[in-house]
C-alpha cells in the first residue's frame, strides 16, 4: 500500500507542488533578509566586536598594567609587559591581543578596573597577511581614539547592567 501511495505521489508530482506552495506562501510575506552591506541590523550596545584601548580626556592612557585582563582571558589571547615610569606610575610596554585566539567573551572588558580595554561595535575587519589580526598597543589605542565617542555612549547605556 505504501508503495502505491509513493507511486501516485511521484506520478502526480505532489511533493513538488507541496514545495512550491511553501515557496509561494513565503514569497508574499515580510522579508527577514537584508541587503548587506547596504542594510544592517541594529546592534546591541553590549555587542562585542573589535577591541580598543581607551584614554582619559587629557590623552593619558587608562591602562595601569594590572594584567587582570591577561589573567582572566580564557583563550590566553592577551600578552602584556609593563614597566614603571619615571613618575612612579606603571604602564604597559607591550599590549597585544591575538584575534585569532580571542573568543570575544568580553571577560577582559568586564575585569578592567579602569574601563581601558573595551570591545567596540566593529565587526567588519579582516586580515590579509600573517600578523594582521595581532592587535598591538598602538593599533588598539588608535581604534580607541577613533571611536571614543561611540564607546563612551555605549558604556553609558551599558552602565545599567554593570
Ligand atoms: S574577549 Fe575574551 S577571549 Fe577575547 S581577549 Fe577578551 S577575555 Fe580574551
Ligand atoms: S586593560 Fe585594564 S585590566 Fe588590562 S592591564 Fe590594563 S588596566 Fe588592567
Amino acid at each position: 500500500m505504501q508503495r502505491l501511495i509513493r507511486f501516485f505521489k511521484s506520478l502526480f508530482l505532489l511533493e513538488l507542488y507541496k514545495g512550491l506552495s511553501v515557496t509561494g506562501r513565503y514569497f508574499f510575506l515580510r522579508k527577514f533578509t537584508l541587503r548587506y552591506p547596504e542594510e544592517k541590523t541594529p546592534l546591541s550596545p553590549r555587542f562585542r566586536g573589535l577591541h580598543a584601548l581607551r584614554r582619559y580626556p587629557n590623552g593619558e592612557e587608562r591602562c595601569i598594567a594590572c594584567k587582570l585582563c591577561e589573567a582572566v582571558c580564557p583563550a590566553m589571547a592577551i600578552t602584556i609587559e609593563s614597566e614603571p615610569r619615571e613618575d612612579g606610575t606603571r604602564r604597559t610596554t607591550r599590549y597585544e591581543i591575538d584575534l585569532t585566539k580571542c573568543i570575544f567573551c568580553g571577560f577582559c572588558e568586564e575585569s578592567c578596573p579602569v574601563d581601558s580595554i573595551v570591545e567596540t561595535h566593529i565587526f567588519e575587519y579582516h586580515g590579509e597577511e600573517r600578523g594582521d589580526l595581532l592587535m598591538n598597543k598602538q593599533r588598539l589605542l588608535a581604534v580607541g581614539d577613533k571611536y571614543e565617542q561611540e564607546i563612551a555612549a555605549a558604556r553609558e547605556i551599558d552602565s545599567a547592567y554593570r
